[in-house]
């Protein structure tokens, strides 16, 4: 098969940026990476540092479980970002944005913001990929609820975030 050219000459490398909170990486997330990842010759996870919430999990703790969750995928990487979302793909050379969609309420936000980033730079496509319909429901937010009163979260966070998160509730 043929290499994409750009316009440089130079070997196109099909960039996406996946980003997210990821308080905590759960099943549905980690879904989504290993389908995206499949399509592109680099996926960048993107854990945003956004100073107007108060996550559970710091973003340098969020960034080490993304990377514990994902090192048998080599073409993934973890990193974070305060900037605007375009200009953080600017700085990487990325032209595409995943993002996943659960139900129409997610819909109506992801137009919004894809419609936004499209605004801002016409040259950035955004990609959604319909959740897996085993994780339809499930969220970073419900799964910290579900931890918070020592609920079982095997089945909805990988094993490294269930132990983070046992770790984090036994704290207080
Ligand atoms: P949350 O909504 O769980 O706080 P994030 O802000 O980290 O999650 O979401 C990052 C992206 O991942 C968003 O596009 C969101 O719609 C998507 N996503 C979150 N959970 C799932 C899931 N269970 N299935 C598919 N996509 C999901």
């Amino acid at each position: 098969m043929a290499a994409t050219t750009s316009t440089t000459g130079s070997p196109a490398r099909r960039v996406a940026v996946y980003p997210g909170s990821f308080d905590p990486v759960t099943c549905g997330h980690l879904d989504i990476i290993r389908r995206a990842a499949k399509q592109y010759d680099h996926l960048i996870v993107a854990v945003l540092n956004n100073t107007s919430k108060k996550p559970l999990f710091s973003v340098d703790e969020r960034k080490q479980l993304l990377a514990d969750v994902t090192q048998d995928l080599p073409n993934v990487s973890i990193d974070s970002f305060r900037d605007l979302l375009v200009n953080f793909l600017k700085s990487k050379e990325a032209h595409v944005i995943v993002r996943g969609i659960r139900s129409v309420t997610d819909f109506e936000y992801e137009l919004q913001m894809a419609s936004t980033n499209h605004q801002l730079d016409g040259d950035i496509e955004t990609i959604f990929m319909m959740t897996n319909p085993k994780y339809s429901y499930l969220s970073s937010s419900i799964v910290k609820e579900i931890a918070m009163f020592h609920g079982n979260v095997q089945d909805l966070v990988p094993p490294e975030v269930q132990s983070a998160l046992i770790a984090k509730y036994s704290e207080a």
